[in-house]
Formats: structure tokens, C-alpha cells, sequence
């Protein structure tokens, strides 16, 4: 029994797990890289010699974005995942190929990976698991869905061959957050693959109620200034805590009212969100439906006359991490150089990501900053992090062995220090091992 990284071994990348159990190949999340572009960006699928199965553990670019290109390969592999994650991937996939287009349309650089028909194919291919009932994979492996917080859909992965329990965490938030309820996890297991974004230490996090507060006092004080305030999110989890969250501040006349903006896709996922979504309240649901009818606003395709209006309002905007050319992006290089404005950040920033050039150059008090080809005045100091992560925290990493008591502990998905600091920590209580892309481990 092996596990082999394509991809998030010692890095956030293009996650991608190859399991090998007596001779089945299972592949565990097909991800892109977020920063790399084009082939570069995929997981290292030419190692794979042959595919049974394929899970996925949740619908974020870095788990799904390559599936429709993987399982054109391997057509025959069943993909199994959450049932409430299937319309959140086929719809986010089908706006990858768009992005893809725009992409390619503009620079004629960019591979189409997948088509809308390929993603459509995938209807028939992925079949939806409920959480927690177990199958069977050909009577070699069972297999089984547990929720993982973290976003809408998401689980961890349980497998269980010849007596041994191995569960590969995926993202996993241990914590309640404003929409998601906390993962559930199984009693005990022999191998535990975790992720590791928040390991260092520093991220030792407040509470996600203290945050709240943080945000907002900045939030109100930058509105009553008559600034405009940018808050890039991934389409999919922080797009919708954040809209709730802003939405519940305006009720409780904690920030004033103000227009709140999004783009098609966070309205889109919104709306399958309070749709399709069991686990909040009909209460909560209804307030929501309501609350985001009467003030969010979905950006008009020409974006011009809201780019250039110094109205106070919140944008909501994906890509969280401030990606060439998406919204969060284009607003970011308007609004850095106007001293009102403010630009607040949801969540992890990759070290390669603009959304992190931009926090290390206020935070160095630099003057100016590169987007682009474009050199870009930083003229506001409203510029800050807050940590609405639906991740694990650090002292929830800690606590996840510590629940699961696993013989081994293969730590994946996280900058090489994080989970080296992770490791350290835990040395003395677990054997661990942080393997790097193509190196393979012993499950
Ligand atoms: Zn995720």
C-alpha cells in the first residue's frame, strides 16, 4: 500500500494523491497549481499507469480543476464524490473552460485543457456518495465520505484495506464556521494523511468571533470615510461566509448600509449554496435568500462605470488570491493608489500570488508595486489579512493526530516550512513523513 504526490507533496499545488492497494490505482483529488499556468499547472499525470477509481474531496481549483482532463485519459475510472459536491464541480468546471477561452482568446498562449462537452461527460462518470455509507471497491477496498467543514461538499476520504484505516483529511476545518458546520471525523485510524496550510506557528489563530469584530471596526471605519473596500474570495466557501457575514453586520447596524457587489460565479455558487444546502437551518436559509435578494448586486458584464464610481460599497470578488485579469484583480490595481479605499483579504495567500506582493509591500511600506506590466501606486494603507480560513488552524493540525491516534502520519498540502514545523512538533509522539512530489511513501 503506497501513496504517491502528483502534486501538493511539500507545496500547495496541483493536489493530487495516487493510492496504490494490491494492484488498484486510486487517485485522490485532481487538482491544478493556483499560481502556474497552462500544462504547468497540472499534476504530474504521466506517472500514472492506470486509474480504478477517482475521489475527489472537494470542489476548490486546487482538488478539481484538472478532473475533465484526467478523466479523459482514463474514461473508465468511476469518480465518486459528495453528492452535494457534484453541481458545485460540474458548474465550477464549466467556468474553468470559459476562463480558459478568455485566456487563450487574449493571448493565444493558453491550452483549452477541457471542453464544455468533456465536462458534461463527467455527468455520467461521477457517481455521488452520501456521507458516511461505505462501498465497496471491487471487495479490495471499502471506502467512505466524511463531512469535512471547510466548504459546501466537502470530505475527507476514509478507505479501510485488509484491517487497516487510512484517512486522508483533504481541507478540514475542526471548527464551526458561519455556514459550514465542523468536520466529523472517524473514531481511529492506522494512517492519517493530513493537509498543512496553517502549520507554522504564527498561525495560531484567533478565534473566527474575534476576527469578526477586527473586520468590522475596519470595515465601518472605512466606510464612514467614504472608501470603498475590495474583499477578494475564493468563488466557492469565502464568498458566501463573506457575504453572510457582511449581510449580518448590516442587520445588526454594526456596519453601515452599503451596496454590496459580486461576480457572477460566488452569485451563482450563492444561490446552489442556499438551494441545495441541508446543513444550516431553514431559519437561516430563508434569511439569507432574503437578505441577499435586497443588497447584493451581481456586477454588470461592463464594469467601467462601477470601477470609476466613488460611492462607498463592498466588493465581493473572486479570485481570492488576486489572479491575472479576474475582477478581484482588476479592482486591486483601481482602487491601490486611492487612499480611502481599502483592500481586504479573506484568506492564504500564496507566497507567489499578487494578494501576497501586495500585503508584503504595505507591510515594508513600499510606495509602488509590479501587477502585471503595469507599475501601480500604493496610495491607501488600508490594506490587511483577516482569517476567515475555512482551513485548520494550527492548534486544530495538532489535535487531528491527536484525535485519530494513527501509526503513521503523512503530511501533504502546505509550504514546506509549515509542515516541517508540524512535524517537529508532533515528533516524539508519531512517525511522520512529509514526502515530496513523485517520491513514494508507505502508507
Ligand atoms: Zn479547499
Amino acid at each position: 500500500m503506497t501513496l504517491t504526490p502528483l502534486g501538493g507533496g511539500r507545496e500547495i499545488g496541483a493536489n493530487s494523491y495516487l493510492l496504490s492497494l494490491d494492484g488498484k490505482n486510486i487517485l485522490i483529488d485532481a487538482g491544478r497549481h493556483p499560481v502556474k499556468e497552462g500544462y504547468e499547472s497540472l499534476p504530474e499525470i504521466d506517472k500514472i499507469n492506470d486509474l480504478d477509481v477517482i475521489m475527489i474531496s472537494h470542489s476548490h481549483y486546487d482538488h478539481l480543476s484538472s478532473l475533465p482532463y484526467i478523466s479523459q485519459r482514463w474514461p473508465n475510472a468511476p469518480i465518486l464524490m459528495a453528492q452535494e459536491n457534484k453541481g458545485l464541480a460540474l458548474r465550477i468546471l464549466q467556468n474553468s473552460v470559459e476562463v480558459m477561452k478568455k485566456k487563450n482568446a487574449k493571448d493565444g498562449v493558453e491550452p483549452i485543457l477541457y471542453n464544455h462537452g468533456e465536462v458534461n461527460e463527467l455527468k455520467r462518470r461521477i457517481y455521488p456518495m452520501e456521507y458516511f455509507q461505505r462501498y465497496s471497491i471491487d471487495d479490495v477496498v471499502d471506502v467512505a465520505l466524511y463531512p469535512a467543514g471547510h466548504v459546501m461538499g466537502a470530505a475527507s476520504i476514509f478507505l479501510e484495506h485488509r484491517g487497516r484505516r487510512i484517512l486522508y483529511s483533504g481541507d478540514i476545518s475542526l471548527s464551526q464556521q458561519l455556514t459550514i458546520p465542523p468536520a466529523q471525523l472517524p473514531k481511529k485510524v492506522e494512517t492519517l494523511i493530513s493537509e498543512g496550510t496553517y502549520g507554522a506557528k504564527e498561525n495560531q489563530l484567533l478565534t473566527r468571533y474575534s476576527e469578526i469584530e477586527r473586520l468590522s471596526k475596519s470595515v465601518k471605519r472605512v466606510l464612514e470615510n467614504g472608501g470603498r473596500i475590495l474583499m477578494p474570495v475564493f468563488a466557492l466557501g469565502r464568498g458566501q461566509e463573506a457575504i453572510y457575514m457582511l449581510l449580518m453586520l448590516m442587520e445588526k447596524k454594526k456596519i453601515p448600509s452599503v451596496p454590496i457587489y459580486t461576480n457572477g460565479m460566488v452569485a451563482s455558487l450563492s444561490s446552489l449554496y442556499m438551494s441545495n444546502y441541508e446543513s444550516i437551518s431553514e431559519k437561516d436559509r430563508k434569511w439569507f435568500i432574503k437578505s441577499f435578494q435586497n443588497n447584493v448586486t451581481v456586477a454588470p458584464k461592463s464594469i467601467e462605470r462601477l470601477l470609476f464610481s466613488r460611492e462607498p460599497a463592498l466588493f465581493v470578488f473572486s479570485a481570492g488570491m488576486l489572479v491575472e485579469d479576474t475582477l478581484s484583480y482588476i479592482f486591486a490595481k483601481q482602487m491601490l493608489p486611492n487612499s480611502k479605499d481599502a483592500i481586504f483579504f479573506m484568506g492564504y495567500q500564496s507566497p507567489e500570488s499578487d494578494g501576497y506582493k501586495i500585503l508584503q509591500a504595505n507591510k515594508n511600506g513600499d510606495e509602488r508595486i509590479q501587477m502585471g506590466d503595469d507599475s501601480i501606486e500604493i496610495g491607501t494603507k488600508n490594506i490587511d489579512i483577516f482569517n476567515f480560513s475555512g482551513h485548520a488552524d494550527y492548534q486544530e493540525l495538532l489535535d487531528l493526530p491527536r484525535r485519530l491516534q494513527p501509526e503513521k502520519l503523512i503530511y501533504v498540502h502546505g509550504d514546506e516550512a509549515a509542515l516541517e514545523n508540524l512535524a517537529e512538533e508532533l515528533q516524539y509522539e508519531f512517525e511522520i513523513q512529509i514526502p515530496s512530489n513523485l517520491q513514494t511513501v508507505e502508507l
